[in-house]
């Protein structure tokens, strides 16, 4: 990868028309994905986007260099799966050199986890994701579209690699669990009880209508609300403070729990106020709220010859698009345009 030399003025930072400072860019890095998950894909998948309509490893750490030249300070790589993005490691040395140095955070399904954890600690990644949403392997083989025994097999290789990474020192792990009414609801009893076993934060995610591939499912929303009452069966749970930076989770803990816990209501209640984020799809489209379809397209910037200023000029445009609030409710969902697994969720 060519080294980067070229700097913008830092003048102006990714703050909206209603004050939210935009510091969080989320970074689809491939469309790619392994699973085919029933609230994210088809079961035959999408179309593969042929190669030149991806954003090359060049492009996404130049788009982070200008982001953090606008204030962005945290960057999650996401998907499709990331892990399956080829040059990856080289991708992460750009990002972890870039000044000042930004926060780097993962979110995977975990199936290449264990494999791929030495090059995510050499990347200096602090935070891995991982998205798992039943401990049972008929279940999980069921929600991921892997049938059996692949998902049984998958389900081995992703707790693997939450146990190695939960052994990486320094290393934070979070499991994120998208709720699914009648499909996952009788485990969340278990998946919170392991925030008592290991120093994980477990975080409950209502499930959205996103993406026009996967027709929401009203009958399996779960209102994250109703997390809480079944948890209380383990014992009492202490609120945590929010900390600056903090995103949507409401925080929790079981008493004497190493782990915590997460409850991320986006549909239920809003938490668009406190939204600190901007988006980037795999195919170079900024794009300012995950639920509505707005989007700003970058890659004519990027392959036409535009320099840094204009670059910035368009994420500041994308920034100025950011709704107030999503207008997304369970009993009249209209999905938004996007692809998930192209834009990360
Ligand atoms: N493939 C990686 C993974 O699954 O972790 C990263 C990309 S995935 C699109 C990012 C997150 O979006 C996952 O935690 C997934 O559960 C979540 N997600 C996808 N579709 C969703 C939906 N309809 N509602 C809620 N969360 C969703
Ligand atoms: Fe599942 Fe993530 Fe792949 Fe979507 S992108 S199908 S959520 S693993």
């Amino acid at each position: 990868m060519t080294p980067i030399t070229q700097s913008i003025p830092a003048l102006e930072q990714l703050v909206d028309r209603f004050g939210r400072r935009l510091h969080y860019l989320r970074l689809s890095i491939t469309d790619l994905c392994n699973l085919r998950c029933r609230y994210c894909m088809p079961p035959q998948g999408i179309e593969k986007l042929p190669q030149d309509m991806v954003l090359t490893l060049e492009e996404l750490a130049r788009v982070s260099r200008v982001a953090v030249g606008l204030g962005v300070d945290k960057i999650r790589l996401t998907g499709g799966e990331p892990l399956l993005r080829k040059g990856l490691p080289r991708l992460l040395d750009e990002l972890k050199s870039l000044t000042p140095r930004p926060d780097l955070r993962i979110t995977t399904n975990g199936i290449l986890l264990a494999q791929k954890l030495p090059e995510l600690a050499a990347g200096g990644v602090s935070t891995v994701n991982v998205s798992l949403d039943s401990l049972k392997p008929e279940i999980y083989a069921r929600i991921t579209g892997l049938g059996d025994p692949a998902g049984r097999e998958a389900l081995a290789k992703v707790w693997g690699g939450i146990q190695a990474a939960l052994a990486q020192p320094g290393l934070q792990v979070k499991l994120n669990v998208v709720l699914l009414g009648g499909i996952n609801e009788d485990e969340i009893v278990d998946f919170a009880r392991l925030t008592l076993e290991h120093p994980v934060a477990v975080r409950f995610i209502e499930y959205m209508p996103v993406g026009r591939n996967t027709p929401f499912q009203p009958e399996h929303f779960l209102a994250a609300e109703q997390v809480l009452q079944r948890i209380r069966a383990l014992g009492a749970v202490e609120p945590l403070a929010q900390r600056p930076g903090d995103g949507p989770a409401q925080r929790l803990r079981l008493a004497g729990a190493p782990g915590e816990l997460g409850i991320i209501s986006a549909l239920s209640s809003h938490f668009c106020a406190t939204c600190n984020r901007i988006r980037l799809s795999s195919e170079g489209q900024v794009v300012p709220c995950l639920l509505s379809d707005t989007a700003v397209e970058l890659k004519p910037l990027l392959r036409g010859g535009a320099d840094d200023a204009a670059l910035a000029r368009a994420l500041l445009e994308a920034a100025r698009l950011k709704p107030q609030n999503h207008h997304q409710g369970v009993l009249s969902p209209h999905a938004a345009g996007c692809q998930m697994s192209r834009l990360g969720g």
